[in-house]
């Protein structure tokens, strides 16, 4: 059986083999969050656009400047004026945060390392040539890249976007990813179930999971457990650029996932992997598409998402898979886990003076999405571990990174 690693590079090499989603559109920056760049953005200017001053103090030439050195103030500048003064030999201009240096001087003498009397400024240090100043163009030149094709937008590349201009990015359209669910237990969680039924839980959080990797999910409700209804959903789902289902994957009788996808002409890329939960998570390229067959107890359909669709989402959108983002944490309590598998154990991190410690949550196993709910992060117990002691750092993926 194949390790979740090996799992994930082979999707990433198989949906980047796809072709991906190439239509793209033109949307207002201020909705461009979470969205990948088309096209490259490029600096309309140099930035900054003039030699700036990042201090409040005064513009002088680092020549003159030292301990108990004089100088007389010529002039002010505030953040927008145009400089007028000149700054000649032991002469300064005051000058404010965000205003352009004036000719004639090469630094900045922060206020408090000075005392003014009418025109007259005592320094109490020097300063170099440079000092509190950036320099035109050192940010960014006019014409150089600034956000690659590629990049997801987040804030601070809104603001990158923003500075440059870019008021009207070109970002790819977001991939359509389908959620069909399975089983005959599973009723819409909107409804009563029956004593013997279950609401569809899977549904909402793929959804959410799609949502949040800046995927557009289309939810297809749910498929019974019969040949008829799998095959319509599949059929229903291959109109999307990505299909996940839910449950159905198992060694039971009814388990047809499988079997119908195979009927499609789907190529069963692997359809096991080493891992608890999510042991018979299935990929498949069908019709050119990547087909998910996600186990269906809850927690394993959200940790299987995550080590295995994420990066097909990411790919779909034109962006690079992002990274499996461990960190690591010091386990509280001695565990024990069947060695063999790698876990991923809901569990639970809080900083201690800015430490991450971490504890698993108490859980009944797959189905227990409560605890999933308690949970901040996965735990990963290694296969190769059968029992890991108390303060021994352990790997975690925090919820909201994956
Ligand atoms: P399966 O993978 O179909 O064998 O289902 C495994 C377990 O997950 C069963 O207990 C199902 O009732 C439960 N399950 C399956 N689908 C869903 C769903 N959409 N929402 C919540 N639980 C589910
Ligand atoms: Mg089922």
């Amino acid at each position: 059986m194949i390790g979740y690693r090996e799992a994930r590079e082979l999707v990433v090499s198989r949906v980047m083999g796809l072709g991906g989603v190439v239509e793209t559109e033109t949307v207002p920056l201020r909705e461009a969050l979470g969205r990948v760049l088309a096209h490259d953005i490029v600096s309309d200017l140099d930035y900054p656009p003039f030699d700036r001053s990042i201090r409040d103090g005064y513009a002088v030439r680092a020549a003159d400047t030292g301990p108990g050195a004089q100088l007389k103030c010529i002039g002010e500048l505030k953040a927008g004026d145009k400089p007028a003064a000149f700054v000649f030999a032991c002469s300064c201009v005051q000058i404010m945060t965000g205003a352009a240096l004036p000719d004639g001087a090469d630094a900045v003498v922060m206020i408090e390392h000075t005392a003014r009397e009418g025109e007259n400024v005592t320094l109490d240090r020097a300063v170099k040539s440079g000092q509190h100043v950036v320099r035109k163009g050192s940010e960014q030149a006019a014409g150089g890249m600034v956000l690659a094709a590629g990049v997801r937008i987040g804030f601070a590349e809104i603001a990158a976007a923003a500075q440059v201009g870019a008021a009207h990015p070109v970002v790819t359209r977001k991939p359509r990813v389908a959620v069909l669910s399975t089983g005959d237990e599973v009723v819409d969680f909107a409804s009563a179930p029956g004593p013997f039924q279950i609401r569809n839980s899977n549904s909402v959080s793929l959804g959410a999971q799609i949502a949040l990797l800046g995927g557009e999910p289309v939810i297809l409700g749910n498929a019974k457990d019969n040949l008829d209804e799998l095959r319509a959903g599949i059929s229903a789902g291959l109109e999307a650029d990505a299909l996940i289902l839910s449950g159905g994957v198992s060694m039971g009788k009814y388990d047809l996932v499988e079997p119908v996808l195979r009927e499609f002409g789907a190529e069963i890329v692997f359809d096991a992997v080493a891992i608890r939960p999510g042991k018979p998570v299935v990929f498949a390229i069908c019709r050119g598409k990547p087909v998910f067959g996600l186990p269906g107890n809850p927690v394993s359909t959200m940790v299987t998402f995550g080590l295995f669709v994420q990066p097909a989402v990411d790919i779909l959108a034109g962006a690079e898979a992002r990274p499996l983002p461990f960190v690591r944490a010091m386990l509280t309590a001695p565990l024990s886990e069947k060695p063999g598998l790698t876990h991923f154990l809901p569990a639970q991190v809080t900083w201690l003076d800015e430490t991450a410690q971490v504890s698993p949550v108490v859980w009944q196993g797959s189905g227990d999405v409560v605890a999933m709910a308690h949970a901040n992060c996965l735990m990963v117990v290694p296969a190769e571990r059968e029992r890991i002691e108390a303060g021994e750092a352990v790997r975690v993926l925090m919820r909201g990174m994956w």
